[in-house]
């Protein structure tokens, strides 16, 4: 294995399998790969975005104030959580949720320590509700959550895409993906597939970050294995 520790963020668009809401036989798809992950001995967090449920940007253009309305969307990744860490038990591994915005009777509060504890111990640990505060994103949580807890690398697992193109493969055929990518260069491209506090963080604190396609069964675990897959991001 090429990583021990590992913090894999999944973008919450993935768990909706194209719409609102959660779709079980793609949570269910991708509980079995982060599985057989762990039990193949790498410690393994995972942060969950809520795109499929709610983005605060989305609801102020529509009138809510920002704030409340990232609120909602904090709230929405812990559905996301609460799918994953059943799928994850069903598929034989004992997770632990914590969330950033305490609520005791589904999750343990966010306690990095104790996480990492969990961790040695062999539990996936799934991080919810963001960073508790508005105007942040996913991203930017996985940045800190893989810093704080030491992971070697952020796997940014993505719905749709093969890794960082340099204009979007969706709307220009010719897009180009790149294989590696420097912070400083994403950064300048102002590429979208990441928000730019997560790779300014990633940059200054010298976490690489391999973006790739989770819709392709078995990638997590090549991502974990150090096979190159999707784009690299390092300094
Ligand atoms: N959010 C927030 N603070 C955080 C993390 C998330 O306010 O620390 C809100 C924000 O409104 C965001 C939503 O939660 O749009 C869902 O998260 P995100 O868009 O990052 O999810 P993803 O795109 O990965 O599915």
């Amino acid at each position: 294995m090429a990583y021990k520790r590992v913090l894999l963020k999944l973008s919450g668009e993935a768990f909706g399998g194209g719409s609102v809401g959660v779709d079980p036989d793609v949570v269910s798809s991708i509980a079995k790969q982060v599985a057989d992950v762990v039990r193949s001995g790498v410690q393994v967090a995972v942060v969950v975005g809520g795109g499929n449920f709610f983005r605060g940007a989305e609801l102020q253009q529509r009138g809510m104030e920002r704030d409340r309305a990232d609120y909602m969307g904090m709230l929405g990744t812990v559905m996301n959580c609460l799918a994953l860490q059943d799928f994850s038990e069903k598929a034989g591994i004992e997770t632990r949720v914590q969330t950033a915005i305490t609520m005791g009777q589904v999750a343990e509060p966010y306690i990095p320590r104790k996480a990492e504890r969990h961790l040695e111990k062999g539990r996936l640990v799934i991080f919810g509700a963001g960073s508790g505060m508005p105007y942040f994103s996913t991203d930017t949580v996985a940045a800190q959550r893989a810093l704080e807890i030491g992971a070697e690398v952020l796997l940014m697992g993505k719905q749709g895409t093969d890794g960082v193109y340099d204009s979007d493969p969706r709307s220009n055929p010719d897009a180009k993906m790149f294989d590696e990518l420097s912070y400083d260069e994403f950064l300048t491209r102002d590429l979208k597939v990441a928000d730019a506090t997560a790779i300014s963080m990633a940059r200054d604190y010298a976490l690489p970050m391999i973006f790739f396609n989770l819709d392709t069964e078995g990638n997590i675990a090549r991502a974990v294995q150090g096979e190159k897959i999707g784009t690299r991001v390092h300094a």
